[in-house]
């Protein structure tokens, strides 16, 4: 419980309008709380105006090209096979109109909850106070409670200064009017392997450079295995184990320095290399909340932060850079807060998906957890190119794959690799989320033929007998 504090018109302030602070915002107002937002750039936050909308549309054009460049192996043919390109003009004025009206809409729906929206740069000060610079006066936002949901920025190179000109890094590429016709991406995390799949798709000429064995560390060594074929297989050049030293400006591009003391030439360079937390300067410490070594705020399960009443959601808690899992914290912080009912987030219940193409979708356990004795469990794995419906539409690579508790048979994690396979983790993550058997994933009827019928499959050899 939140200490001594009266539920009535609590007065909440939140310190950053994304995902983490919105949500929070609308579930505090519906709870009778009167709410403040203070924003600096516009409400949904970076996750609306640079990252996950943008990115997204961007990647939705890339998927058309890419549908496109393979509809020969369905029969259809083109006159000109080179007819299709992208503007890359229309495609960024499409995607920044979508997210400028997806910030609107969210502001909207705010206002309609009688949530305030306060324009400008926010500071903790002490008893729950925020002080607001608004450009034109200071004022002073006074409240019971705070939740802090800054979110996070890219991280730079010393020696590779983006200048959105042809060195950008992922909040600047929107500007772009021209395709990049040889564009080096640093960086093979899931925003580097995102931008540089939606890249190569678009028709660019990629090279990937990437510090690790894999590209997508620290995800399914199977799925990354199949992106690194299939990008590779549509022309995508991979420099793996190398490390960017420093980029510079030529004459007509860039030049990448590796640490093998090689360089690589592009047209341009997108830095994809993490992101740092929107915690510095902003009266956190002073205010006695506690950060982490990576500049983190540090929260426990229910979103709180060490200082009494001060709550914290989103990338800048480090918890999972996930819009949905900032959401959650958001909504979660706001119900403890106003004594309402809470589940403390799981995130082994958590669903994400890698916007490749093809995407990766993961939740629970992972085989690697498996492998090493983390957890007790067995694994299916079934490549799609067995299943009718992917040699209908012609998906050659990709996998299902689900993992049980072994000896009870409980449904603890899954993989899908595949087309959209974003909507088809879902029959997973339910399964995970709800404790379900693989015997009720098997005996729920699919539809025949669908991608989903390798899910229940895989469940079905997953199947216990009983002794
Ligand atoms: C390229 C890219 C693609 C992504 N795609 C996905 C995806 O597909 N799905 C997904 O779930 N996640 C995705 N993410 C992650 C997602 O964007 C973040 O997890 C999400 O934005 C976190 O939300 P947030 O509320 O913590 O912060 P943000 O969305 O960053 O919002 C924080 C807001 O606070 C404001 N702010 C900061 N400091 C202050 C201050 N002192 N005063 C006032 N305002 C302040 C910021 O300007 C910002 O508007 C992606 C990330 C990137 C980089």
């Amino acid at each position: 419980m939140s200490s001594q504090l009266d539920f009535n018109h609590l007065k909440i302030a939140i310190l950053g309008g994304g995902p983490g602070g919105y949500e929070a915002a609308m579930v505090a107002a519906s709870l009778g709380a009167e709410v403040t937002i203070v924003e600096n750039k516009g409400v949904g936050g970076s996750a609306v105006l640079t990252d996950v909308v943008p990115s997204k549309t961007l990647i939705a054009t890339a998927d058309t090209m890419v549908r496109v460049a393979n509809a020969h192996t369905t029969g259809v043919q083109f006159d000109d096979p080179q007819a299709a390109w992208a503007d890359l003009g229309q495609v960024n004025e499409r995607l920044l109109k979508l997210a400028a009206e997806q910030s609107g809409d969210i502001a909207d729906g705010l206002e309609r909850a009688g949530v305030r929206i306060l324009h400008g740069h926010g500071k903790l000060l002490e008893d729950h106070c925020i002080e607001v610079d608004t450009g034109t006066e200071t004022e002073t936002v006074q409240a019971d409670a705070v939740l802090v949901s800054t979110g996070a920025h890219p991280r730079e190179l010393p020696d590779a200064k983006p200048d959105g000109e042809r060195i950008f890094n992922w909040t600047q590429v929107y500007n772009l009017n021209e395709l990049p016709e040889k564009l080096i991406v640093v960086g093979s995390g899931v925003t580097g392997a995102e931008f540089a799949s939606a890249y190569n798709g678009l028709g660019s000429h990629v090279t990937l450079v990437s510090s690790r064995d894999q590209v997508l560390p620290g995800e399914d060594a199977d799925a990354a295995q199949v992106l690194e074929k299939t990008l590779q297989g549509r022309g995508l050049k991979l420099l793996a184990r190398t490390r960017a030293q420093s980029v510079q400006r030529t004459d007509d591009g860039v030049r990448v320095f590796l640490n093998d003391g090689s360089t690589v030439d592009g047209t341009h360079c997108l830095l994809a290399v993490g992101a740092v937390p929107n915690t510095a300067g902003i009266g956190l410490e002073e205010s006695g909340v506690a950060l982490t070594d990576s500049g983190h705020i540090k929260v426990d399960g229910v979103s709180r932060t060490t200082a009494p009443n001060v709550y914290a959601a989103g990338d800048c808690t480090g918890v999972f850079a996930l819009a949905s899992i900032a959401a959650m914290q958001g909504r979660i912080a706001m119900a403890h807060l106003l004594g309402d009912i809470v589940k403390p987030l799981k995130l082994k219940q958590v669903a994400s998906n890698i916007f490749t193409s093809p995407e990766i979708a993961s939740v629970g356990v992972t085989e690697a957890e498996i492998a090493s004795g983390q957890y007790q469990g067995d694994v299916v794995k079934l490549p799609l190119r067995t299943n009718p419906r992917a040699k209908m539409m012609n998906v050659e690579d990709g996998f299902v794959k689900v993992f049980s508790r072994r000896g009870s048979g409980t449904v603890i994690g899954g993989v899908v690799v595949g087309p959209r396979a974003a909507e088809l983790i879902y029959p997973i993550a339910l399964a995970v989320a709800q404790h379900l058997h693989v015997d009720d994933v098997a005996n729920t009827v699919t539809v025949y033929p669908s991608l989903t019928g390798s899910i229940s499959e895989a469940a079905r050899r997953l199947h216990v007998r009983s002794s």
